[in-house]
């Protein structure tokens, strides 16, 4: 078999990857990504789900801030791009940035492995391509290895069975059609509605409520782009500026004043005026005490469960679709018209809790209250977050020791970034880094930053290999849970704590400390990168065969 020999290997082509190859290029090393997909985009070729579309405002926050004239030349139509306007966005900076070259599609990494004694990784491709590299990022993705859920008679559906996170490439057409969806989370909210307008019928398989505010999407204004290019610094830096001392979370929102501050009436009026402009920001300016404090949360829960309550026309509907957990401590979702599409005639709403799945037939779904005929099954029951796509490569390190093995029940590493005894292998938006509850691309671009750096003082050293101590990974797990532990999230269950799949272990996999946590691993780097061994390079493994 043919060795082809790199400095750097990226695998996965998504926002993560795509920036690591660029990074790594300009510093002029020699970089190969591979992705499975047909194109690049990642998350964004795979979710082509109708309704699919971020949720934070795309401009400035869904996008690279690497490049100024990318600011300045790519116009977002709306405050919350759709899929295919984040795909032509990403596909347009690998255009832009010439970055096809460098990248092989269609190629499946099958096997990744550490060679001590060249102190290089090995990966192998499906296509039966060998690879050589010193140093191995993984930009797998944090959301990307689809949980396909064990429900009994599921491979007997007739139908097109689909999901969410690997929507075909060819349209779907709902005409005419009895679907079933199977999961309300962000993928379910924001596909059911479009889905509702186009089917014969819709049943929903609900496992757990959800609250979800409204996303309240609209076109971007031109003097609202350019407010954007005017003020970029300062939003920048906005974006990097790690929350006050008094708001040492990142996710502790901030309306400025304790919610003590005012009366109940004067909170009940705040979060009317919130759930009207809607959008992420009904969290990030609410009361600071949102995510922290019981008595907080629990009447902003209420307060959605009341607007359920008036929207949904039906009580026993509106009962089935009342969520008993902490708002907030699941991924936060915006809809369009979600809790409005149980008012149609043509959605039925199954609350599993009560009336649980039994097995899918071929024909359709059968609850304990007997069957749904279903023509299409859409599955959206999100992904093996965080952790899945990196033991789905089970890389093996040093001494060919399985990372499947090393994280069988804790997902140890170290500042998110790398595990020890994987020496010269690093994450992007890894367990321990705070992946979605900050800016992905920018979180992105400033791992891959820290890598590099950590990369370029190697080599100006003549060190071959890195890898973190074990104590490290202990410090930094009990780090990662401290700061959650002041908060209401490890008391839901939810993807953070890899409670969505059966026999995953418990393990908040979320650093909440947004800007923080970027500061922290800046000055571990700064101080010498405690917590760290690097040994001296032992060979140039530039040998080709
Ligand atoms: P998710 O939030 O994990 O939701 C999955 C849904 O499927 C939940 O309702 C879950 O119920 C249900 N489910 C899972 N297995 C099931 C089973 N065996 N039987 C019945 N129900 C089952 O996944 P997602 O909606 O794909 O979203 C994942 C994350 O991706 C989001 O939290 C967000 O970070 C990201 N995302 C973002 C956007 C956006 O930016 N606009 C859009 C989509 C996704 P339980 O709650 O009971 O587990």
């Amino acid at each position: 078999m043919r060795t082809e020999h790199y400095d750097v290997v990226v695998i996965g082509a998504g926002v993560s990857g795509l920036y690591a190859l660029h990074h790594f290029r300009e510093l002029g090393m020699s970089v190969r990504a591979y992705d499975d997909a047909p194109t690049v985009g990642g998350t964004w070729w795979h979710n082509r789900y109708p309704g699919a579309r971020v949720d934070g405002p795309s401009a400035p926050l869904y996008g690279y801030t690497f490049s100024r004239e990318l600011i300045e030349e790519w116009d977002w139509p709306e405050t919350q791009a759709a899929q295919s306007d984040v795909l032509a966005y990403v596909q347009h900076v690998a255009d832009r940035f010439d970055l096809h070259r460098d990248i092989q599609l269609e190629t499946w990494i099958q096997a990744a492995r550490y060679d001590e004694s060249t102190q290089r990784w090995t990966v192998e491709t499906d296509g039966g391509t060998r690879i050589s590299a010193q140093f191995l990022i993984c930009a797998v993705g944090a959301l990307s290895t689809p949980n396909e859920p064990d429900i009994p008679g599921i491979d007997t559906f007739a139908g097109a069975c689909l999901h969410t996170g690997s929507w075909p490439e060819e349209p779907v057409s709902f005409a005419g059609k009895r679907v079933g969806v199977i999961g309300t989370g962000s993928s379910g909210v924001q596909s059911i509605p479009e889905i509702a307008k186009e089917a014969e019928h819709v049943t929903v398989f609900q496992r757990t409520p959800q609250y979800t505010i409204p996303a309240r999407n609209r076109p971007l204004e031109p003097e609202e782009l350019e407010a954007v290019r005017t003020n970029w610094d300062k939003l920048l830096e906005g974006m990097k500026r790690p929350p006050p001392p008094d708001r040492p979370l990142a996710i502790q929102p901030g309306i400025g004043h304790s919610a003590y501050d005012d009366t109940p009436e004067e909170r009940r009026a705040v979060y009317e005026k919130l759930w009207e402009i809607g959008t992420l920001g009904f969290v990030a300016n609410n009361y600071p005490e949102l995510l922290v404090n019981e008595e907080i949360n629990l009447e902003v829960s209420a307060f959605i469960q009341g607007k359920i309550r008036e929207i949904v026309e039906d009580p026993e509907t509106a009962d089935k679709l009342m969520p008993d957990h902490f708002y907030g401590t699941k991924r936060p979702i915006l809809d369009d018209g979600y809790y409005e599409t149980y008012n149609r005639d043509n959605v039925t709403l199954v609350d599993l809790r009560q009336d649980p799945i039994e097995e899918v037939t071929a024909t359709g779904v059968r609850t304990a209250s007997g069957e749904h005929p279903i023509d299409i099954l859409v599955l959206a029951t999100g992904f093996d977050a965080i952790t899945g796509s990196m033991l789905r490569l089970d890389p093996k390190g040093r001494g060919g020791v399985s990372l499947k093995d090393k994280w069988s029940s804790r997902f140890h590493n170290y500042l998110g970034l790398m595990v020890s005894e994987f020496p010269n292998l690093f994450m992007i938006h890894g367990p321990g880094t705070p992946g979605v509850l900050y800016l992905m691309p920018l979180g992105a671009e400033l791992e891959t930053q820290w890598i590099a750096d950590c990369v370029t003082r190697m080599r100006e050293q003549g060190m071959g290999a890195v890898e973190p101590t074990h104590d490290a990974e202990l410090a930094w797990d009990r780090e990662v849970n401290a700061i959650a532990e002041k908060t209401l999230f490890p008391r839901t269950d939810s993807w953070y704590t890899g409670a969505n799949i059966p026999g995953k272990p418990r393990h908040f996999s979320v650093h909440l400390g947004g800007p923080t946590y970027f500061h922290r691993i800046a000055a571990v780097a700064d101080e010498g990168y405690e917590g760290f061994m690097f040994e001296g390079e032992r060979s140039t493994g530039a040998a080709s065969d």
